[in-house]
């Protein structure tokens, strides 16, 4: 079939089996093709072509199900949501599900994009200029997240402390929030909310705070969990009375608190989004 043959040739959606011309599909890695609304079921940071049929349809299932998550349980709770206007991108921070929702408000997408906090590799403010007419001008700015995509490590072991990785998105994910300069810059303050969760500031003090900082709290707190659970355990062991049900809870309590301290204080998030997750 020539050039002008393909281009008019119509194919079926692997999906829903409707038959689609060839402006109108996505070619999948196998050969097989996905019309337009069943390719907006997808992320829209992931290519087709790079997935075959069957994992196409789980990345659809697994978007739905994120999806989901970010219909039924972000409503009703606190979050912390920011974005310059209705025309770009914007994220929720939802602290108590340990979840974030890419907000697209382009609406080309059918789900919407959520991430667990645990997910989140990297980030980082982004702020453009264009050339226009021999003058350097504003073009946008934003954020850019990035996640540890599956299979991969973190080059620095420190950096991988808690961090999951992302089933299906292998790329950058630059959300323009702005396109107007004299706009505020609310990706600041989402950057601002990224650095609270990961605890960035954590290990430094303020100039006129002298108590400890949170990451030494954290510490103190792993070091009592243990100490509690090894007494309970030695006394258990000296007087042959061995209370175990509350043996198993300490250990439990320690472990976590261990946890927290080796992931910055990830760990709750990860539990959060855990809990969410198995709910729908
Ligand atoms: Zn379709």
């Amino acid at each position: 079939m020539g050039l002008f043959g393909k281009l008019f040739s119509k194919q079926v959606c692997a999906f829903c089996g409707k038959e689609v011309g060839a402006m109108h599909h996505s070619k999948m890695k196998d050969g097989e093709y996905a019309c337009n609304e069943c390719a907006a079921k997808c992320s829209e940071f992931v290519r087709l072509s790079e997935m075959d049929k069957n994992t196409v349809a789980e990345h659809m299932s697994f978007m739905e199900k994120r999806s989901g998550v970010y219909n039924s349980m972000f409503s009703g709770k606190s979050q912390n949501t920011f974005f310059n206007n209705r025309r770009n991108y914007g994220l929720a921070f939802c602290d108590e599900l340990g979840l974030v929702a890419i907000l697209n408000f382009k609406k080309n997408r059918i789900n919407t994009e959520v991430l667990r906090y645990d997910e989140i590799a990297s980030y980082e403010p982004y702020y453009e200029k264009t050339t226009q007419d021999g003058k350097e001008i504003f073009k946008e700015s934003g954020i850019i997240l990035r996640v540890l995509p599956a299979g991969r490590m973190m080059n620095d072991p420190e950096k991988q402390r808690g961090l999951r990785q992302h089933p299906y998105i292998t790329r950058d994910m630059k959300l323009c929030f702005r396109t107007d300069e004299k706009e505020t810059d609310y990706a600041d303050n989402a950057a601002a909310h990224l650095d609270f969760i990961f605890g960035v500031n954590d290990s430094k003090r303020g100039l006129f705070q002298f108590g400890s900082t949170k990451e030494e709290k954290r510490q103190i707190e792993a070091g009592a969990k243990m100490a509690g659970m090894l007494g309970s355990a030695i006394k258990g062991a000296v007087t042959g009375n061995v209370d175990e049900e509350k043996l198993k809870e300490q250990f439990a309590a320690a472990s976590d608190a261990a946890d927290a301290a080796n992931t910055g204080g990830l760990l709750k998030y990860s539990k959060a989004a855990d809990a969410a997750l198995a709910e729908v």
